[in-house]
This record gives structure tokens, sequence and C-alpha cells, in this order.
């Protein structure tokens, strides 16, 4: 009996389970009205999860079953860490229980999926782990059953030392049973629900729209998808519901929502994936102040049932103007301060050339001060912030030391009088020992680089607490911006937005100032929900249309059935999508898009799960009639 054993082999579980299958199919006893399997379902391999059993339920005969998540074999006693979603049971195996049962406990290893039955022991109070939720009591194992083993996992799910992002992937099914990554997903699950229940509350509707339709204007690229019974036809997978919504609206569905799916063929960054959930909403026969508040009530609900908190109401409202102004981007990190401003008046008139000439040049010059940081970023520390802001197109990165109320210490401190700096430190309301960084240039390049930088700097010095979720709105965004490249003037949001009505003369003498009625919701420095309010008159669509160079007949040809749907009684309508994943991110205090979602791609769009995108049979290309013709490998 004491021979060591080495991972079972499939026969040897084969005759041991054979020999046990009577004891061991059915758990015993069957019980209904745990908590965390649901009331009144019975379960017939296991009685408890492995999260689940107290001290109170010392005594019982309970089955458990999951994966071994750890195992220890000290002369005469194995001890197995049983886990499953619920948590983990230590689960102990000795000779005097059952001598059968110990000596096949001692050849399992990790990710071996077994079931347990024995009796529930409290460990005496010195020996209760805390760690765990079940750490009061050990299941003494009087039957074991093994149910599979599983091969040598390239890593264990409770490593500390992760593996590389590409292994984890390749072996989702592993990484998933992490338990970072399971209560990732469990609250992407809970967020999803109170989602669907407090718009279930407020009479929405739940309504599914195609995802074989046809191209929407958000902007990004189209994932196509060929007809094989229409050849040389495909469809889109939807950037967005868009116009299926709107056309909702005019259907009489006033009230829509839709955890919709979302596909995008971009170029992938850190927070974003091709394929991408929205929370979706459209309402009829509102205004913006009905969106904002609808939406302000359930960012108050998620705060409240996920985190406990109670969220002030309404949210706080910023114009894009404004927020371009004091922090440099549209979807500021409002959990620290750090404004940026404008020293153009003190600049013009300096003996700095650099400044003095970027103004002469219609430019800007702004900057941001750093409280108490004069002796924290050495020479080096800010060398390296002058290569970073450079990366948003900045030539340079002035600084300065805030010795006393009047005097500033930095190379280029002489080009400045005493009456400069000093008004320099009172514009920047900074005191000694302070850090003052200015950038001189374009003001989309000044915005740019200082905006970086003060998130950059928050983070290094920890100006904020991660877990705050701090939520704004930002409204009257521009409705259009010049392409440059292009020559052309393209719709900021999508064309369906409503430009604010005494903007509308704007368009015959200065287009760029025209305000849209749409609004974004900015969270921790990422724009997590985006809206407006919607064009319904088909005339006014179509002015638009032309406005972005999108003739009649283009306009026909793609947006046809919504300028028809528009023809035959539209109400005024609006909405907003919320990015689902992101949310879960923010909730869930994590930065890396890939964890909140159960099967991701990576940056290049690939799933090294299933291998998917791959090449398909030349006899499914015949049917599309499809040719591929790819330059030689
Ligand atoms: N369809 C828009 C988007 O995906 C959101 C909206 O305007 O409702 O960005």
């Amino acid at each position: 009996m004491t021979r060591p054993i080495a991972r079972l082999s499939d026969e040897e579980i084969v005759l041991y389970n054979c020999r046990h299958s009577r004891e061991l199919t059915s758990a015993a006893p069957c019980r209904t009205g745990t908590a965390s399997f649901g009331k009144g379902i019975c379960f017939v391999l296991r009685t408890h999860t492995c999260g689940e059993l107290r001290a109170g339920h010392a005594g019982q005969t309970v089955t458990l079953a999951g994966w071994v998540d750890k195992y220890r074999d000290h002369a005469g006693l194995v001890f197995v860490d049983l886990r499953d979603r619920y948590g983990k049971t230590q689960v102990k195996f000795s000779l005097a229980d059952n001598s059968e049962a110990q000596e096949f406990a001692r050849g399992l290893r990790y990710e071996d999926v077994i079931q347990v039955t024995g009796t529930v022991v409290e460990r005496p109070a010195d020996m209760h782990n805390p760690k765990i939720s079940t750490g009061e009591i050990e299941l003494k194992a009087t039957e074991l059953r093994i149910l599979n083993k599983s091969k040598t996992p390239p890593f264990e799910p409770d490593t500390t030392a992760l593996p590389n992002e590409e292994l984890r992937l390749k072996h989702r099914f592993l990484d998933l049973r992490r338990p970072a990554l399971q209560e990732s997903i469990i609250l992407r699950h809970r967020l999803t629900k109170i989602v669907r229940d407090y718009f279930d509350e407020n009479n929405f509707l739940e309504i599914e729209t195609p995802i074989l339709g046809r191209s929407t204007p958000e902007g990004a690229r189209d994932y196509l998808v060929p007809s094989r019974v229409n050849p040389g036809t495909f469809y889109a997978l939807p950037q967005s519901p868009q116009l299926y919504k709107q056309i909702l609206m005019v259907a009489g569905f006033d009230r829509y929502v839709q955890i919709a799916r979302c596909f995008r063929d971009e170029d992938l960054r850190a927070d974003r994936q091709p394929e991408f959930t929205q929370i979706d909403v459209e309402m009829a026969f509102v205004t913006r102040e009905d969106i904002l508040r609808t939406i302000d009530g359930l960012i108050a609900r998620l705060v409240k049932d996920l985190q406990g908190k109670e969220m002030k109401l309404p949210l706080p409202r910023y114009s894009h103007a404004e927020v371009m102004e004091r922090f440099g981007t549209d979807k500021p990190d409002l959990r620290f301060g750090m404004e940026l401003k404008d020293v153009a008046d003190i600049a013009s008139g300096c003996g700095f050339g650099v400044f003095k000439s970027t103004i002469e040049k219609g430019g800007r010059v702004r900057g941001l001060k750093v409280d108490q940081a004069a002796e924290k970023y050495s020479r080096k520390n800010i060398d390296e912030l002058t290569e970073f802001v450079k990366n948003y197109g900045a030539q340079g990165l002035a600084f300065f030391r805030v010795k006393s109320a009047t005097e500033l210490d930095s190379p280029i401190a002489k080009f400045f009088s005493t009456d400069d700096q000093s008004k320099l430190i009172s514009r920047l309301e900074a005191k000694a020992g302070d850090l003052l960084f200015f950038v001189a240039d374009t003001p989309k390049v000044t915005s740019a680089a200082l905006a970086a930088l003060r998130n950059r700097l928050a983070k290094e010095l920890k100006l904020y607490d991660p877990s705050e979720i701090n939520v704004a709105w930002v409204l009257d965004f521009p409705m259009y911006a010049w392409n440059d490249e292009e020559q052309r003037w393209e719709a900021e949001h999508h064309p369906f937005c409503q430009p604010v009505e005494e903007d509308i003369p704007l368009f015959d003498t200065d287009p760029g100032k025209i305000r849209a009625q749409s609004y974004d919701l900015v969270c921790n420095g990422y724009e997590a929900a985006s809206g407006s309010v919607r064009i319904y008159d088909p005339a006014v669509q179509q002015r638009v249309f032309n406005f972005i160079g999108i003739t009649p007949e283009d306009a026909e040809t793609r947006f046809g059935f919504l300028l028809e749907a528009l023809r035959f009684g539209a109400p005024p309508h609006a909405g907003i999508a919320l990015g689902l994943d992101r949310w879960v991110m923010m909730f869930g205090g994590s930065d890396n898009i890939r964890d909140v979602i159960a099967f991701p791609k990576t940056q290049k769009a690939s799933d090294l799960l299933t291998g998917a995108p791959a090449e398909v049979d030349a006899k499914q290309l015949h049917d599309l009639q499809i040719k591929v013709d790819l330059p030689a490998k």
C-alpha cells in the first residue's frame, strides 16, 4: 500500500472506478436549497460546491466534485485542495478511512477531475485557513472517484508567475480556471444582468438586430461575409446596430436596449477588440436630457449593486470645449487635477524664443503643475518625459522647478524676467517645491502632449485610487472635423447626429463650429459611452450627407432604407451605446480587455485557441465563387 504512485494510468482508473461505481455515481445524501447551487435543484454528482462548507456542516456526509488544485503526500496522509468555480476545499485521504482510496489519491496530479465523498470535519481553531472561504473545515474522504485525468498542464491555474499571454490564450480553458479570470467572467455576468434588470424595470425591450446586414457608418472598416446565394455580394457585420435601432424607433418600439455584439476591423490597441459588446440603447420622444438621466440612473445602479456605493447624481457635465481647454482631451481622467493653463500672454512677451515665436505663429503655450514634484523628477527622468511627449508631436518639453513664490529654477529660467517668473508661478497657482511643465506648439499638439503627460504623471505619482469609478458627461462635440488628407469635412461621431439647432446657419459660414447634440460618458480617462440626438427629418439628413460628401445617389444606395423610413413618420429619437467590455474592466480594476472576454483575440485579431482566422477548403471558396489571389509567400 505504501508503494509511491506516479500519475495514474487510464487502466488503473477504469479498474478502480469500476470497483467503486456503485457507491459513487450518485452523491449522497441528495438535498436541495444550497445558496450557491440555486434553490430547489438537486444534483446527482455533488451535494455541495467547493466554496460552500463551513464549521456548521461538521459531521455531515457530503460529496464534492472538482479539479485537483494542489496535492501533498505526508506519510500516510494525502491532502488534496479541490477546486471549482465557487472555491477550494481541503480533502484529506488517510489509510484509516479508506486505504484503497488513499492509495489512489496518491496518484492524483494537477487538474485531474475527481468526485469525493466524505465527512466534514471542523479543523482546530488554530488550524483555520483564513485564505479560503472553507478554511474552517476539511473533508475526511471515504470514497474517491476519478472522473477524468488531466495531461500535465503547461501552467497551473493558481500560479502567481503567469506564463506569457500567448500560451495562456492557446490554453484558454486552463487560463479561464484561474480565480482572477473566473471572477472577471462572473463580474461580467452580474454587470450584464444588472443592466438588463435596470432597463427592463424602465420599460425597455431587448430586441435583437441582424449580424448579417449592411454596412453601418461608424467610421471603421467592415468585416465582410460573402453571400453564397447571391454571388458577388456581401453582408457586413454590424459595426453597431445604429441603423436598425433608429428604424425600431420609427416602428414604434420607443425604448430599445440590446447587449449587442459589434465588429470593427481596426488596428487593435490595448483596450480594443475586433468584436466587442455594447449596451446599445435608443429612445423615441425624448430629448438629450432624457438620455442623460436614464444613463445616470444606470451608472448609479451599477455602482450601488457592484460596489455598494452611492453615486451622486446628476453626473457632472462638461462641454467638449471646456474639457479640451482644461485637460487637453475629450476623455479626461477626472480622478485627479493637474489642469492645463494657458500662458500665451506671458510667453508672447518673454525672452525665450521658442515660446515667443510659437505665439507669433498662432500656436499656443500651455503648461501644468505637478504638486511637490520638483525633487521627485531628476534631469534624467525629465529627459524621458521629453522623449515621451515627442510621441504626441511636441518638439520639446520646458520645465521649471519652483524655488519660491517668485523664483523659478531651470536651464531656461534666465530667459524669463523676475516679473514673468512670478506671473508663471501665479498663473499655475504654484508654490515652492512644485514642478512646472510647458509645451509650445499648435493647439492640437499642446493638447495631445499635455493630456498624455498629465495621465502619465498621475499614474507614476499614484495620484488616484485605482478602484474609484469617476464618471462625467462630455457634451456638445463639434459636429465635423476637417480631414486634411482627403480635404473634406467628416462627421466626428456618425452622420445621424442632430446639429445644435442654433448652429445650423453655420453650415454656410463656419462648419467647424457646428456643435452636435452628442454626448460621451467618460470614465477614468476612457470613452465609456457615446451617443446623440438623431436627425429625424429626411431633408436635414440629406443636407448632412451632402455636406460630408455623400451624394444623394450614394446616400440612396447606402442608406436609402433609413431615409425611406424617416419619410414615414419618424418620431424624434436619441440614443447611446456603452462599451460593456470597458465597464467590466473598470469595475474589475483591470487594464487588459482580454481579461474580461472569455475568448478574446490577440492584437493581430487571431484566436489562438481555435486558430481563427484560418484558410478554408477550395470547395467552400468555389461555392462562394471567390478566388483568393495572394502574393507568393
Ligand atoms: N452607434 C454609436 C456607436 O457605436 C452609438 C450611438 O450613437 O448610439 O458609437
